[in-house]
């Protein structure tokens, strides 16, 4: 059953998927594709505005880490640590926590959120990851932050460009 989906720049969308809806291209995503390959598809988060906030998708449509193909293991951790080297080379950026479950409504998706000192009001690890994406949807979904968004998505898009994984 499609649900509605509020996203960072106002939009609202209905989808059975959102992950699907995005790796497809029907939904477009914040600030234009970062990546894409024939198994994955990188795109900044839709609905936390967090710059550098990267969202590595599956283009197919499942939902748990052992349904990867071989292929898609390779890949996955090749495009991982490239993404992970350009977010500390282009964006400074010195912790990254990575978030990934499989009892989601969207099908495989990682999220790679940089760890910023603002972030640190709420707490450390897990705990603080709820209220520091509120804090971001709440307080920070303006203007001049979702300009420095913007920047973050278009020099990982630019480093990305010509990157081949290592999956043969
Ligand atoms: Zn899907």
């Amino acid at each position: 059953m499609p649900r509605k989906i509020s996203l960072a720049d106002g939009r609202i969308v209905e989808v059975e998927c959102l992950s699907c809806a995005l790796t497809s291209g029907l939904v477009p995503s914040t600030g234009g594709v970062i990546y894409e390959s024939k198994n994955f598809h990188v795109h900044q988060d839709v609905a936390y505005p967090i710059r550098g906030l990267v969202i590595v998708a599956s283009k197919r449509h499942f939902y748990s880490m052992d349904e990867l193909t071989n292929e898609e293991q390779i890949e996955y951790i090749s495009l991982i640590h490239k993404i992970r080297g350009e977010q500390r080379t282009r964006l400074g950026i010195d912790k990254v926590y990575y978030f990934y479950n499989e009892d989601t409504t969207h099908h495989f998706h990682l999220w790679m959120v940089p760890r910023y000192e603002w972030m640190k009001q709420f707490g450390n690890s897990v705990e603080s990851l709820r209220p520091v994406l509120l804090h971001a949807r709440n307080q920070m979904n303006n203007e001049e932050n979702m300009k420095t968004v913007i920047e973050g998505i278009n020099e990982l898009r630019k480093e990305l460009r010509d990157f081949v994984s290592n999956s043969g």
